[in-house]
């Protein structure tokens, strides 16, 4: 199997020649918060699939919400005057969920890609119903990770995942995100930081124009690029900011919605309100592919109707809210509330960041740790601590592979080490990942 697989799959992020070197671990089973590959080899998955599975691998009422809907009805289409039973109560729970976030309206997606593709492109016409056709631009922040759409790719702060496919969308630039432990303002105190970050958003919309510009996408906590906490100033200011100038606020809650960050949501974790919250990942926790954008209602209300009276929205997917995965997110929902997730993420979030932090005193390698907002963690690796060079390429994936060895899944991107567990861990899980991790290290 092994053989075989590399050779016909194309391995996302990894260049097929290469995953005929590399063969891939093969997971052929999920129980609780473990996962076991093909060798039979059991371990804590670190990674929560891909930031997604927050409340393990089996969890039955969303299997058995799943079965259900299939057997009632496993497909309709919510365009042109039909929709679905299962969608619409969705939506109203979504609501309940959303309403401290002044979120109301929800548009249903099939993942995150779709979510921010959704809100760039309503951002954008929603400037244009009221008049206002010359907001097109989009401010997003480096380091930010945005999907791989067209917009969404647009819109990444990270260079890597925008240059192979240049051309992008024109009117796009990039702020210095509030990243303490390197930043282009050499500035180490995160408050301070944040000001300077500030600074540079307000350089860019004068510079710009504030009419050019449609919409500021950020994520709450920035995930992919190493995870990056801002400062807790940083987000309301960049919403008054964008309040001042007419720039919509789209919050990218692809990761943080749903009591990753020990908070419900992102947004509410920093006390702010935005125009759109871009969800997917854990809405289903990857019992389906399925995503949700959340909208505000004054936003909403401009689309009910143009001067003809039609609904002016023109966007939408076949497969947008699709009542197999309204089924899994209503369960997915009730579950997480159940089991008040929100609650162990941040308890078993302030040991795992204190756990890395301990590790850090230990290993020379480690030249930053970032989280202590929940079960967002990550550890960058350094040559030297001194003039943080980065660490020789191989160097993260050996450790990855030794800890997988000595009992977790972590996940490496760039220099980082990346941690973001199921919510539903215990204290015990945590420190299994722990010592796998310390393994990892010490095996350097
Ligand atoms: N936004 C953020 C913040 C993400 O982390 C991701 C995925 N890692 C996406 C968008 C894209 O989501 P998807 O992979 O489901 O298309």
């Amino acid at each position: 199997l092994k053989a075989n697989n590399a050779r016909s799959l194309w391995h996302p992020m990894t260049a097929p020649a290469d995953s005929l070197k590399n063969a891939p671990t093969i997971v052929t089973g999920g129980q609780g918060v473990r996962i076991t590959d093909i060798d039979g080899h059991e371990v804590v998955d670190g990674v929560g699939g891909l930031w997604n599975v927050n409340l393990g691998y089996s969890c039955q009422p969303v299997k058995a919400a799943i079965a259900a809907q299939l057997d009632r009805l496993p497909y309709y289409s919510i365009f042109r005057g039909t929709s679905n039973d299962c969608v619409i109560e969705l939506a109203e729970e979504l609501r309940a969920f959303f309403e401290p976030d002044g979120l109301t309206r929800a548009f249903f997606t099939s993942g995150g890609s779709d979510s921010v593709e959704t809100a760039l492109r309503l951002a954008r016409q929603y400037h244009k119903i009221r008049g206002e056709g010359g907001r097109v631009k989009y401010l997003s922040l480096k380091k930010g990770y945005h999907g791989t759409h067209t917009g969404g790719a647009s819109v990444n702060g990270n260079a890597n995942f925008r240059t192979a496919y240049e051309p992008l969308l024109p009117g796009c630039h990039h702020i210095p995100a509030p990243y303490t432990y390197r930043n282009p303002f050499n500035e180490t105190d995160p408050a301070r930081l944040a000001q300077l970050c500030l600074a540079a958003l307000e350089d860019e919309i004068a510079f710009q124009g504030a009419g050019t510009i449609a919409a500021f996408i950020m994520e709450p906590i920035l995930g992919a690029g190493g995870v990056i906490p801002p400062h807790e100033s940083f987000m309301p200011r960049v919403e008054a900011i964008c309040r001042k100038h007419g720039i919509l606020l789209i919050a990218d809650e692809v990761i943080t919605a749903f009591g990753r960050t020990g908070a419900w949501t992102g947004s509410r974790l920093w006390g702010v309100k935005p125009d759109f919250a871009c969800t997917a990942k854990a809405i289903t926790n990857g019992y389906f592919p399925f995503g949700a954008v959340m909208i505000a209602e004054p936003v909403a209300e401009v689309f009910e109707g143009d001067a003809s009276g039609k609904a002016a929205i023109g966007h939408g997917y076949t497969y947008s809210g699709h009542p197999v995965g309204a089924a899994a997110a209503l369960a997915c929902l009730a579950e997480t509330k159940r089991l008040n997730v929100v609650e162990n993420a941040a308890a078993r979030g302030t040991q795992l960041f204190r756990g890395v932090q301990e590790l850090m005193a230990r290993h020379d390698i480690i030249g930053d740790v970032r989280g202590g907002h929940g079960l967002m963690t990550a550890i960058e690796l350094v040559a030297d601590r001194a003039t943080k060079a980065a660490p020789d390429k191989a160097i993260p994936a050996r450790v990855q592979e030794a800890a997988y060895r000595a009992g977790a899944m972590v996940r490496v991107s760039g220099p980082n080490i990346i941690l973001s567990p199921p919510l539903v861990l215990t204290a015990a899980d945590v420190e299994v990942i722990l010592s796998a991790l310390d393994a990892g290290f010490r095996a350097l």
